[in-house]
């Protein structure tokens, strides 16, 4: 192929414009009588629960999710997280609570500070941090329980110092919640948890209803509905970012070991359908090796049918002529999680421009960062990694300018501003600066 055909292939699908899979078609026929894309289908809920709160969450809770709620039962009790806590094998636990250390020794390394400077005549400027008020995480839990995105979420919530950290997860048709995820809302230290998943949850989290309480950002990964629906109720809200399904791409040599690069793109292709896994590799043995890896490994997955579907629709193993160009095809891709598989990883790592998150050599498999070394997992998606940035402390605050000048530090600037206020033809804006006396 030429290397536009390959930029053509790279460059993802617009949130907006991604097909669904076969089973999420059915769904949404049955659910609106009609096949509807799913940037609609998001639409649609996020406009039904902002007109009629807690009626559209419940429903559309019945409707896909199979959990039959009413507004008492919708937030998860303390009894429920306690018990959940005692009935879990307490060396998950255990695991849970070391990498929530990780992820907190992590994040408290760099927490943005307030700060000011001084200029001349006794003037001061600065910057506020504040933490955000209230937030809403988002964690997933559709085809798969996410305990490791409650600490991703939440812990870096509690460092940045929000006082409300509000937590939605869809339930099983059973209307329970996965007992490690609530567990790890416990150690993460979480406010509140309601048992509301898609988009219906980040519409409830938008615009608030009778008994979920509105925030000012909300934050998570998600399917392509919670991805989409955030975007839709983004200014009304704040969000972190698209962080939508999961990709992998990576980078390889022939020094790479073809069963770790199959491990690790089935590590993300048994995400979701939707999920995509490449390789990209300047040697055509490792190439074709690989391609055999995968499918011995796919066969004894559990999750072998989403797996393979996502290979399927978003699989690609690329030869190009050299590891150069490799790089210049990943920065196409902007891959939420790119693996340099290669003999001097640290020798492309300056050529990296757009990557959620970077793991180098071999012993930094992708599962290493999802689970447990610090660094977030929630992580931009479908291209974003061009704009976006990964999930950070910084997420959960805000930054206000301070200015503090003087009267002699007024006087000698403020000939300057009222000639620019004038020039904006804002007499008012003059006015007050002329007031103060020059
Ligand atoms: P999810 O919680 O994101 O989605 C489940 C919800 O989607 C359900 O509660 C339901 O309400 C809604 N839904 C499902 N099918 C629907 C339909 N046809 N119409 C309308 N609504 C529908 O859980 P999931 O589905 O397991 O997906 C988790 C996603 O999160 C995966 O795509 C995974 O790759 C991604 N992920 C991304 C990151 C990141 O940082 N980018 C991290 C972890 C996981």
């Amino acid at each position: 192929l030429s290397k536009e055909e390959i930029a053509e292939i790279m460059e993802k699908p617009a949130f907006d414009k991604v097909a669904l899979g076969a089973g999420a078609k059915a769904k949404v026929k049955k659910l609106f009588g009609e096949e509807l894309p799913a940037v609609q289908v998001a639409q649609r809920i996020v406009d039904d629960v902002r007109c009629q709160g807690n009626e559209a969450v419940l429903r559309y809770t019945r409707l896909i999710d199979g959990a039959d709620f009413t507004a008492a039962t919708l937030e998860v009790t303390q009894t429920e997280i306690d018990s959940a806590v005692a009935g879990i094998d307490q060396g998950v636990l255990a695991a849970l609570a070391a990498a929530a250390a990780n992820v907190k020794q992590f994040h408290a390394e760099k927490v943005p500070e307030s700060w000011f400077t001084e200029r001349e005549h006794g003037a001061v400027l600065g910057q506020k941090c504040t933490p955000l008020d209230r937030v809403g995480i988002y964690v997933p839990g559709g085809t798969a329980a996410y305990p490791s995105s409650v600490l991703m979420n939440a812990v870096p919530a509690a460092v940045a110092g929000v006082q409300e950290i509000i937590m939605v997860v869809p339930p099983d048709a059973e209307g329970r919640v996965n007992p490690y995820v609530l567990a790890a809302a416990k150690l993460a230290g979480v406010t509140r948890i309601f048992k509301v998943g898609g988009a219906q949850a980040v519409a409830a989290l938008a615009f608030g209803t009778e008994t979920i309480p509105r925030v000012d950002k909300i934050t998570g990964p998600g399917n392509i509905f919670v991805t989409l629906a955030k975007k839709a109720v983004y200014g009304h809200v704040d969000i972190d970012m698209l962080a939508g399904p999961s990709e992998i791409l990576i980078i390889a040599d022939s020094t790479a070991d073809p069963g770790y690069v199959a491990a690790d793109m089935l590590s993300q292709a048994e995400h979701d359908v939707l999920a995509s896994s490449i390789l990209i590799t300047d040697s055509a043995d490792l190439a074709g090796r690989v391609a055999q890896a995968v499918e011995s490994q796919l066969a004894a997955l559990p999750r072998k049918a989403i797996a393979a579907q996502s290979l399927e629709d978003n699989g690609l193993i690329i030869i190009t002529k050299d590891i150069e160009e490799a790089v210049e095809l990943a920065n196409l891709a902007a891959p939420e999680h790119l693996e340099l598989l290669t003999a001097e990883p640290f020798k492309l790592l300056p050529f990296v421009r757009h990557a959620g998150a970077v793991f180098m050599g071999p012993y930094s498999p992708e599962p290493l960062g999802d689970y447990f070394a610090g660094p977030n997992h929630v992580l931009p998606t479908g291209g974003t990694a061009r704009f976006y940035s990964v999930l950070t402390v910084d997420t959960f605050m805000k930054k206000t300018s301070v200015i503090a000048y003087t009267q002699a530090a007024l006087a000698a600037v403020s000939s300057q501003v009222i000639q620019l206020a004038e020039a904006e033809g804002l007499a008012a804006h003059a006015s007050a600066v002329r007031i103060r006396g020059n």
